[in-house]
């Protein structure tokens, strides 16, 4: 096989790496994920990315042969140094900084260098990742500018080529929405709702037409907006 047409997709459970995961089997031969442990308040989402790869894989017969493997990256350091609502129980709020609390300092950016060095030794040329500028909510690592940036420093700092490819980068969560539904019909959509995960606050106990959370966090919001503003434009 040429490993040249394999891809690393960083994958945490979430519907915006899970999209990510449908678009890289639609596209490349192999595709393999990683996730990161970092100590975050809840678990649930990384503990759904079996199942999820399962499912994604399931909707198509070219997208199974082309799944790879998983793996998981345990970056206790990070969790240990972070002082956050994410990793701690503090309240989600906008600090003075401007930045919502849940901010991890550069956590894309400590991902991005694992990530490389993974796919280094995997022999993958392509990273996939789901950061999103348009739904900014001022998270720095996430920008376009910041990415572009780290696959220069992984192709120098490795003597690689590496590609980091962030198909979400330019669109709103409506648009996620249509890229599934374009990647996978309605199944993936389906799937979406019911298996992915985004409550900051790891509610599952709560299911909505856009599927499970607690509805007041703002990665809630945001998922019930973006679902509402996708079925009203359909
Ligand atoms: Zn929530």
């Amino acid at each position: 096989m040429d490993t040249s047409d394999t891809a690393l997709v960083l994958f945490s459970g979430g519907q915006d790496s899970t999209v990510c995961l449908a678009w890289a089997l639609a596209r490349f031969a192999r595709v393999e994920t990683v996730g990161f442990l970092y100590g975050q308040r809840h678990a649930v989402e990384l503990e759904r990315r079996p199942h999820i790869r399962t499912r994604v894989a399931g909707l198509d017969q070219a997208w199974s042969a082309r799944l790879g493997g998983d793996y998981v990256v345990k970056l206790d350091a990070l969790a240990a140094m972070s002082e956050t609502a994410l990793t701690r129980d503090a309240a989600i709020t906008i600090a003075e900084s401007g930045l919502p609390t849940t901010f991890v300092p550069g956590r894309n950016v400590i991902f991005l260098a694992f990530a490389g060095a993974l796919a280094y030794r995997r022999g993958a040329k392509h990273l996939v990742a789901g950061m999103c500028e348009t739904d900014f909510s001022g998270y720095p690592d996430c920008r376009d500018d910041t990415l572009k940036a780290m696959q220069l420093a992984l192709n120098l700092g490795m003597d690689r080529s590496f590609v980091i490819h962030t198909p979400l980068m330019w669109v709103d969560k409506a648009a996620t929405f249509a890229l599934a539904h374009e990647l996978g019909g309605q199944a993936l959509v389906d799937l979406l709702l019911e298996d992915t995960h985004t409550c900051y606050l790891g509610d599952r106990s709560r299911r909505h037409a856009w599927g499970y959370g607690c509805g007041e966090c703002p990665a809630c919001r945001l998922r019930a907006a973006g679902y509402a503003k996708w079925i009203g434009s359909r």
